[in-house]
């Protein structure tokens, strides 16, 4: 892995607004702390999620999108890229989309990209909506082999002047085959007060804090962290 020089820019390329506190809230506060830049691009606007029948639908992507931009804020993030896809419409064959994001990775150079798992994990099955596993797949084959290749995307760099860049790390969310765990229970009340800022998702929730505490305890055996330390979890994969 890549040692603390080697890495100062990190990805989140996430399916929806609120993904990226869900499943990396506590990593990415810890990232900022240590003065990384972070940079998220949220794929598309969440307007079928929510629980509140009473919010009209034609609001909900612009409702999500500022607490998108709350929520990152609290985390210290501050550049966060929409790409207003619809929910539920995500494609693994997109070409389009794909090189939306080599354009995105050239453009940001990160050393790491959160994203999700590609791969359908049995244990957690309502997590691995078609969005998450479709983004988990165009992202990592943009990182490879597209990213890296000059000769990939020609115009993108013949024309906008961007870079072959390669990716080193993608740390994957949701995925069956977590091998890293990190320690973040310096930054959980953070994440716990950013997830609550998607009030449109999580407002009809009063245990959220326990709820989200229940969803990452079973990581801290894995992570052989002592009893009341809270870890989150990663498929770390070289990628570069
Ligand atoms: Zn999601």
């Amino acid at each position: 892995m890549l040692a603390e020089h080697e890495f100062d820019r990190a990805l989140v390329i996430v399916a929806h607004p609120d993904d990226a506190e869900f499943w990396a809230g506590g990593i990415i506060a810890c990232w900022t702390d240590a003065g990384f830049a972070v940079t998220y691009c949220v794929l598309t606007n969440g307007e079928t999620g929510g629980y509140n029948t009473s919010v009209p639908r034609e609001d909900m992507a612009r409702i999500r999108r500022a607490e998108q931009q709350q929520a990152a804020a609290l985390l210290g993030v501050t550049d966060v890229r929409f790409f207003g896809l619809a929910e539920g419409e995500l494609r693994v064959g997109d070409k389009q989309l794909r090189r939306e994001l080599v354009r995105l990775i050239r453009q940001v150079r990160p050393q790491r990209v959160v994203t999700w798992s590609p791969e359908w994990n049995w244990q957690r099955f309502r997590s691995c909506h078609p969005d998450h596993r479709a983004t988990g797949e165009i992202t990592l084959s943009a990182i490879y082999p597209d990213a890296g290749n000059p000769f990939a995307h020609l115009p993108l760099r013949e024309e906008e002047g961007l870079e072959a860049w390669t990716v080193r790390e993608a740390w994957l969310i949701n995925s069956p085959q977590a091998n890293h765990y990190v320690d973040v229970t310096e930054t959980f009340e953070r994440k716990v007060a950013a997830v609550k800022l998607h009030h449109s998702q999580t407002g009809n929730r009063q245990n959220l804090a326990a709820e989200l505490r229940d969803r990452i305890a079973a990581n801290t055996a894995a992570a052989q962290l002592p009893a009341g330390r809270l870890a989150e979890e990663f498929q770390v994969v070289i990628t570069g």
